[in-house]
């Protein structure tokens, strides 16, 4: 078959490599002029990562392994522990924290030169009975047998299928920097999520002595950007004890970016015809859970083995793959609508709730959110 995808980001990229492995001819079209180097640190849960495994891209070698989740309170209290090395054990696959660029890179090693073409903005997508159409930014179209919409959060793909509007603005947003923070958690396997009534930090060691930290707060689009964000979150989480009062004494204003958070209610049919959607497109959610690109690598897992399928029509094996996705990803994204700052949960409960009832939770939870492990 021969396949068109829009984006080359996680989800276009994954799903390349699945294909490839299919059997199928795959073009990939990609609106920035090269691929991305920017970003700051991802978590790749063990689900991830397995799926990553799988489609022959190895994480060795980059980012750092994150084998405990601590949540505190701003004043140092514990809220819970979870062990995620224990958790990471049941997939045979740790979770690592690791730049955005490494990803990219790692899932483009090996696929041949001329499969992305870069500075291709696709402007409108149409299909009959027998093919797709692309038609891009500069007047020229492609065709081809199905269309995989892997543009993201913006996604034009998504727009020609369901309309506007269909993303909202959530109520948090998260100011993220990623720095060399000479401070003892950069240099451990642990993640801090610190949870108050003035919004939520985490904290993560991303490898090579870089921390990523970010301060979720809430947000609505007419906000006006603080004259001095730093100044701001310094004034809103200043208070909060150590590692938070370090981190925001050694951050710089240069490495801030803002990301609003957005959502949309995940649908049972995601595409039409011979057009589907794989990652943001189809479910974009805050980055709470840090499993958006986790659950985009699965979105590709499952459309690769749909279309490894001999038999069925196109637009049905495409139903099935998003049929199959559905009760997953609905899931996490309903829980990522919700903010840590309004988990709530006392301390107490971190106190009483042994560490292997929460670390078993959090396994439980896993295998619920991966289709391998349901398969
Ligand atoms: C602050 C923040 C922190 C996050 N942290 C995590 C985390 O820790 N773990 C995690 O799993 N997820 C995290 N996420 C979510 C994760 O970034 C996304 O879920 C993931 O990048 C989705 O991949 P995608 O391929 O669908 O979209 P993208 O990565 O956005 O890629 C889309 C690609 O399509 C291209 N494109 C767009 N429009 C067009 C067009 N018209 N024509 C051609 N090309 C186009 C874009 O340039 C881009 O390259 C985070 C998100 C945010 C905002």
């Amino acid at each position: 078959m021969d396949i068109l995808v829009i984006g080359a980001g996680v989800g276009g990229l994954a799903v390349a490599r699945t294909l490839l492995a299919a059997g199928h001819r795959v073009r990939v079209y990609e609106q920035a002029p090269a691929r991305r180097t920017g970003g700051k640190a991802l978590l790749v849960w063990c689900n991830g990562n397995a799926i990553l495994s799988d489609l022959g891209v190895s994480l060795d070698g980059v980012g750092a392994r994150i084998d405990r989740i601590d949540g505190l309170t701003p004043d140092g209290r514990s809220r819970g522990s979870m062990n995620i090395a224990h958790a990471a054990d049941r997939f045979g696959f740790p979770t690592k924290a690791i730049l955005r660029r490494h990803l990219l890179e790692r899932l483009a090693g090996g696929l041949p030169d001329d499969l992305i073409r870069y500075g291709m903005t696709c402007r409108s997508v149409s299909q009959d009975d027998g093919q797709v159409t692309v038609t891009f930014g500069d007047g020229s179209t492609v065709t081809g047998d199905l269309l995989v919409g892997a543009d993201g959060h913006h996604s034009v793909v998504r727009r020609h299928l369901w309309g506007e509007g269909t993303v909202q603005p959530a109520t948090f947003g998260t100011w993220q920097g990623l720095s060399p923070i000479d401070i003892e958690i950069t240099d451990t396997t642990r993640h801090l999520m610190i949870t108050g009534r003035e919004g939520a930090c985490g904290l993560m060691p991303a490898g090579d002595g870089l921390l990523q930290w970010w301060f979720d707060v809430r947000w609505s689009p007419a906000d006006p950007r603080p004259a001095s964000p730093l100044a701001e979150l310094r004034r809103r989480f200043g208070r909060w004890a150590s590692p938070v009062s370090e981190v925001l004494a050694a951050a710089s204003e240069d490495n801030l970016e803002f990301f609003g958070h957005h959502w949309n209610r995940v649908r049972p049919v995601w595409g039409e015809g011979r057009i589907t959607l794989v990652g943001d497109a189809a479910h974009t959610m805050p980055p709470t859970l840090g499993q958006g690109a986790n659950q985009t690598l699965e979105d590709a897992w499952v459309l690769g083995r749909e279309l490894a399928k001999d038999g069925d029509d196109l637009a049905v094996r495409l139903r099935a793959y998003e049929k199959a996705r559905y009760p997953h990803i609905s899931l996490v994204s309903r829980l990522a609508k919700r903010n840590p700052a309004n988990w709530r949960i006392p301390p107490l409960l971190g106190r009483l709730v042994p560490e292997t009832s929460q670390t078993h939770m959090l396994a439980r939870f896993s295998n619920r959110l991966s289709a391998p492990q349901t398969a």
